[in-house]
């Protein structure tokens, strides 16, 4: 008999639309155990060239179903580091889940029946996290003396201090910020991450010895340069891509027209949802827009969808979108909740103006509508402007969230530093060294915007020609 999928339990759209706290619950154990049933355990199991660290998959799930879920945390943990993260933000069903032979063949992404390995994953990162299991060190003794510094608290970073210390290495991470996570913290809200679980990652590296120094940004407080000369024996850059992308359209410069990462680091990082408790404002209105269509753009409007609740406002806040829904790079899961929670959607539409009042604040914004062409350099079907399709939209806040750049502070600091034309560092994908000996780098800095998994996977890259490096210099 056909199995059927084992959906997860989740929040009820109208009782989390007024609140921060984490929407999808997770799999009990009996959830996990009937889900597991369902994998065929394939002779030739392709899940696994979907993930991009190619975590064992179909083995993982093996244990789970001998409820062995120790051995499962540790087959996952060969390979990521952060399971309790990854399987609440992995985009699986462009990845793992996508390559599963349970997905139609031609699928855009995984269908239903494919399985949901990201959610299983969850259950044993949550189940090693409740249980505290350690990962053996390999400590050894040649590689006391040496010290490594990594710049960037993000996943790129963390994952590459963690693999490094494991090792015995010392290792100092130094991050601008004043907390540590990067977009893990400032970016994802936490009704889809929540904080206890970044922070119980991050307090497992404190303890296994690496320092984290907040507030210091290495370009401006220190050079790379001096950072070799302080005695570290290697630098990793996990600098992530933290600059935003505008429009470029007139009208930009209005107020209360944000970048996604302002509006973002506001309400996450600065806590603008508990002002005036935090003295960080956001100056919500009454009808908001998202321009974009990507995992930033769901989580600018979710956010501001609770903003409006906690108001008392109406919940009118609109995503717009110059594809159709098919191509939006954004988790489908996202796009679902979204939808859930009463977010409006316009499909084939281009911003073309904002419009303001006499004292500067956004009031309107004129849009176009567009149609789908040829194919682009990206491999989706090219927005093409219907002229004359010109339409208004009321807006008294609109968040722009259409892509994300490399900071060009370190990059500017390092001129030795070779770059590509969109500024990111140029690396030896099989080493992940820069121009510059022994400067690494990984994350969104390397490649421009991924995904959390992937800057772990170039970290754990990374981190591996590094100890190499040491060890032939420790003999
Ligand atoms: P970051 O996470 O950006 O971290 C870089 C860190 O370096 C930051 O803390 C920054 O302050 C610090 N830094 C930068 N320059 C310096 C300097 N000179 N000195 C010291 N510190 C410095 N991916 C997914 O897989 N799933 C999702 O659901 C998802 N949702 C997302 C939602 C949002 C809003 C955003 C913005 C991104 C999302 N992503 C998602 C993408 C994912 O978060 C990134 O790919 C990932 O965080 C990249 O990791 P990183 O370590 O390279 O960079
Ligand atoms: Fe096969 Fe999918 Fe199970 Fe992987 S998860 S072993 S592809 S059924």
């Amino acid at each position: 008999m056909k199995k059927e999928p084992v959906k997860v339990k989740e929040v009820p759209a109208q009782l989390r639309v007024g609140n921060f706290q984490e929407v999808v619950k997770g799999y009990s154990e009996e959830e996990a155990l009937l889900e597991a049933a369902r994998c065929l355990q394939c002779k030739n199991p392709v899940c696994s060239s979907g993930c991009p660290v190619g975590i064992d998959i179909k083995q993982f799930i093996y244990h789970i179903r001998q409820k062995d879920y120790k051995a499962a945390y540790f087959t996952i943990r060969e390979k990521n580091n952060f399971p309790s993260i990854c399987g609440r933000v992995c985009p699986a069903e462009y990845q793992c889940r996508k390559a599963c032979v349970l997905t139609k063949k031609g699928s855009p992404f995984a269908s239903e029946e494919a399985i949901n390995i990201h959610f299983l994953e969850r259950f044993v990162g949550d189940y090693g996290k409740n249980n505290k299991l350690d990962v053996k060190t390999e400590k050894e003794e040649k590689f006391s003396k040496f010290k490594v510094a990594v710049v960037g608290s993000g996943p790129a970073g963390l994952c590459c201090a963690g693999e490094l210390a494991r090792k015995g290495i010392k290792v100092d991470i130094f991050e601008s910020l004043h907390k540590t996570g990067g977009v893990l913290r400032y970016g994802i809200p936490p009704f889809r991450l929540p904080w206890d679980v970044l922070d119980f990652e991050i307090d497992y590296l404190k303890k296994s010895g690496v320092n984290i120094i907040t507030n210091f940004l290495v370009g401006k407080a220190k050079t790379i340069k001096e950072l070799f000369s302080q005695g570290y024996s290697a630098v990793f850059l996990g600098l992530g891509a933290g600059v935003p992308s505008f429009l470029g359209i007139k009208g930009e410069n209005l107020c209360n027209i944000y970048s996604v990462n302002e509006f973002l680091t506001r309400v996450n990082l600065m806590s603008a949802y508990k002002f005036p408790e935090f003295h960080t404002p956001v100056n919500i209105g009454k009808n908001v827009l998202v321009v974009g269509g990507g995992n930033t753009a769901m989580d600018a409007a979710r956010v501001a969808l609770r903003m409006q609740k906690i108001k008392g406002l109406p919940l009118n806040t609109m995503v717009i979108y110059r594809r159709t829904e098919i191509e939006m790079p954004a988790r489908r899961l996202e796009i679902e909740h979204a939808r859930e929670e009463g977010i409006k959607f316009e499909f084939l539409v281009q911003p073309k103006e904002f419009i303001g009042d006499q004292e500067g604040f956004v009031k309107k914004l004129i849009c176009l509508r567009s149609k789908l062409g040829e194919p682009d350099s990206s491999g989706r079907r090219r927005p093409i402007i219907i002229e004359g399709s010109e339409f208004e939209l009321d807006c008294d806040l609109c968040v722009i969230a259409v892509g994300l750049k490399a900071n060009q502070i370190l990059i500017n600091a390092t001129p030795e530093l070779k770059t590509d034309k969109y500024s990111d560092v140029i690396v030896d994908p099989e080493t992940m060294e820069s121009s510059i000996k022994e400067v690494f780098a990984g994350g969104d800095i390397v490649g421009g915007e991924g995904t959390v998994i992937e800057a772990m996977g170039m970290a754990k890259k990374a981190a591996r020609a590094i100890i190499d490096r040491l060890s032939k210099k420790g003999e």
